[in-house]
């Protein structure tokens, strides 16, 4: 099976797009995400703010502490779903597949149009080319034979970066040495595990498949797989159609006990989901009610139901899941 896949990931995204739009912040540490004052997390910070140590996901007071003189900015979703809107136009042109895995980030099935190595080389630069030209902003992109290698790619040469991995032999070369902290979904917590068994390097996954196999069930299979370059995943576009669940969901500034408020938030997120089936022409045949506890506890309860068709019906079904569970403060 040949595919060539290419992996577009726009860099520091929600940043550079407010860089863009307001000269004022360039060149400065830039955090978006919660105010430093509140709970939360840095959704994306400027490669300025990169240098103090803060990325992605980091807690924001720990960001305050790195970097008391940046910028703080809430994300302004409404705009990078914009933007993200005339970034799926430009990946589109040169996709049989597009598989969206966040606002800024996809996999490109080219094998078709690109027909070739250089082809998906040509795609590649021109999609930069246009991503720079008509949004003003800057992306990564992977071109390889696999998703695995593609992200792996995609990745190396970050900002506004090109590399390419054309084979198994390539990422081989590329990552035998490296730590396994560099294999693509290898967390801290996994690369911890492996450290602790003596696992360090893709080498030594590649050496002792048994032992990761034993250490990490099937997440070791899956590396071991990719320890070796194996992954013939394809690109599964989204369609709308093909969705098993449409979900809305809501975290607060602050834990909430108040059942009135949470009923509110219960029936309004019941309008968002119903919004969305209606506009798809979907109907639920099951509710499922998630909730966040202050102790950032996660329980599920759901139900099946004949069939789910407005807001109301969703809500009602909804609060009787609620009710159903002891209270304490929530948190999403
Ligand atoms: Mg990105």
């Amino acid at each position: 099976m040949n595919q060539i896949i290419i992996h577009v990931d726009m860099d520091a995204f929600y940043a550079s797009v407010e860089m863009r739009d307001h000269p004022s912040l360039r060149g400065k540490p830039l955090i978006i995400g919660s105010m430093p004052n509140e709970r939360g997390v840095v959704a994306t910070c400027s490669y300025e703010a990169r240098k103090y140590g803060i990325h992605s996901a980091m807690n924001i007071k720990e960001a305050y502490r790195r970097c008391p003189n940046g910028i703080y900015m809430r994300p302004d979703f409404d705009k990078y779903k914009a933007v993200s809107a005339q970034l799926h136009e430009i990946w589109n042109t040169y996709a049989d597949a597009s598989e969206y895995i966040a606002l800024d980030e996809a996999y490109l099935d080219v094998t078709g149009k690109a027909k070739n190595f250089d082809g998906a080389r040509e795609i590649a630069h021109t999609i930069k080319r246009r991503t720079h030209d008509e949004l003003g902003l800057s992306c990564s992109v992977g071109v390889a034979y696999s998703k695995t290698a593609a992200k792996t790619a995609s990745e190396e040469k970050k900002p506004d970066g090109y590399f390419e991995i054309p084979d198994e032999k390539a990422i081989m070369d590329l990552m035998t040495e490296r730590d396994v902290r560099s294999l693509y979904t290898v967390g801290v917590k996994t690369a911890e595990k492996l450290h602790d068994a003596g696992i360090h390097t893709v080498r030594d996954i590649q050496e002792q498949r048994e032992e990761v196999i034993r250490l990490l069930g099937k997440q070791g299979q899956w590396l071991t797989q990719i320890a070796f370059g194996m992954d013939d995943r394809k690109v599964v576009p989204y369609l709308p159609q093909n969705a098993k669940s449409i979900s809305r969901e809501l975290t607060f500034q602050e834990d909430v006990s108040n059942d009135v408020l949470l009923k509110d938030v219960l029936f309004l997120l019941s309008l968002c989901v119903d919004n969305r089936a209606k506009r798809y022409g979907l109907y639920g045949k099951g509710i499922t009610l998630k909730i966040t506890f202050s102790d950032m506890k996660n329980i599920t309860r759901s139900k099946a139901v004949m069939s789910c068709e407005s807001a109301i019906e969703i809500y009602k079904e909804a609060v009787q899941l609620f009710e159903q569970v002891k209270k304490r403060p929530i948190r999403l």
